[in-house]
Order: structure tokens, then sequence, then C-alpha cells
């Protein structure tokens, strides 16, 4: 049997399936790695990812933090892909835990995603904490302010910020529920996803779709080292 036909197998007879994704599932959408070097780079944001992306930059200096932002990092006109289509697909039986912040998922149609790094679908006021959408930010002209006048941020992660605990822990009770564990699009070399599948059962199934080879592949039932459109357009 070919690995395509495995991994549709191990779908169909799994009953509670939680995938895990990185950003080589929304490269495949034309959008940057945000937090991968290559992205920012081949844009040429004057202003090197870690620092504009760092809680001590934001707080510095907010203008130059959403210039760029709106430039480089917004999601604009990205559409969900093959991937994110055939696990919205899935319905209930499919959790979604990501380490992507473009809500991507969400637009597919997937009802279940725990974002650990945070959305750029949303927004938040540093003082008041009134929450606003992404269109009001793309509206405001220069830095985005609540209407208490304090400053909006995204609600990421920054470098130099904890992760939520709450979201980590949804993770964790996710991938322990689970009868398969898909990676699709992390090299699972970064924390949390390299830590976080160290929580699925023994019992469960372990599928690895990247492009590259992950410390883990030597675990998993299933390795596929294909464009991840490709697999998702077979299955
Ligand atoms: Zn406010």
């Amino acid at each position: 049997m070919d690995k395509i036909a495995e991994f549709r197998n191990l779908i169909e007879e799994s009953r509670r399936i939680v995938f895990l994704t990185g950003a080589g599932i929304s490269t495949a959408s034309g959008l940057a790695d945000f937090r991968g070097k290559e992205g920012l780079e081949k844009r040429k944001s004057p202003v090197p990812y870690e620092t504009l992306l760092s809680i001590d930059f934001f707080e510095r200096d907010p203008e130059t933090f959403y210039k760029y932002y709106k430039e480089f990092l917004i999601v604009g006109d990205a559409q969900p892909n093959v991937a994110h289509k055939k696990i919205a697909a899935l319905g209930e039986k499919a959790a979604v835990v990501t380490q992507n912040i473009d809500g991507l998922h969400q637009l597919a149609g997937s009802k279940n995603v725990t974002e650990v790094h945070g959305t750029t679908l949303t927004y938040r006021c540093v003082r008041c904490r009134k929450t606003y959408p992404e269109s009001y930010i793309k509206r405001a002209p220069g830095v985005p302010k609540c209407d208490c006048g304090a400053v909006l941020r995204p609600d990421i992660v920054f470098y130099g910020e904890m992760l939520d605990d709450r979201k980590v822990e949804k993770a964790v009770r996710e991938i322990r529920a689970c009868d398969l564990l898909v990676v699709v699009g992390s090299s699972l070399v970064v924390y949390p996803a390299a830590g976080l599948v160290q929580y699925r059962p023994r019992s469960a199934k372990f599928v690895i779709v990247n492009y590259d080879p992950t410390p883990y592949d030597a675990y998993a039932d299933l390795v596929l080292h294909d464009d991840i459109s490709i697999v998702f357009g077979a299955i």
C-alpha cells in the first residue's frame, strides 16, 4: 500500500484526530513564515524579524512596529489551501493545535482550533483590554488606538513573552485524548511543538507530513516528506 493510501486509511479509522500544524501549512497558501527567518528576509523588512516581533520593541516604538507589521506581517488576501480545507472537512473528529497566527484554519471552517502563538485576527487594548478585529487595524492610520486612547496590540505571543498557559494546557488535553496525531508543516525543533508531541497516548498512531526530516521521524508510524498540498490533495 502506498503512503498516501495508508494515511487515508489512518484518517478513516481514527475517531479523534489532532492536527499539529506549523508554518509549512501556511506557506502553501503563499504566506511568509511569520516566525521564520525566510519570510521577512525575503520580503526585506528593514527591522530584523526577531526585533520587530519582540515585546520590547513593540513597547518602545509602536509606530515603527505598526509601519512594518502592516506592510509585512498582516495576512491580507491569503486563503486557506487544500490542507486547511481537508482538515476542516473532517468536522468534529479533528482538532487543530497550531503554531500559526494567521487564522486560516478557522477561515477554512475548523471549529476546534488552539492557537498557541495567538492570532493576528484580533487585537486588544494594552490598558482596558477591549478587543478589536483586524479590519479595524487595517483602517486605522499609524498606531491603532482604543476608544480609551491607549495603544492596541495584536493577540500574538511576542518574543520575550510567555505562552498562554491555558492554551498550552488545552493543546495537551487534546493531544492526550487523540488516537491519531498528525504533524503538518512543522520541523518539530522548537518549543512548544517539540514538547507537545510527547503527550500523545502510546496507543495513538503518529503521522508526520513535512517536507524536511524531523527529529521525530523515527518514532512515527508514517512519514511523508512531500509537498503538503500534494499530500492533502490526494487524500
Ligand atoms: Zn482601552
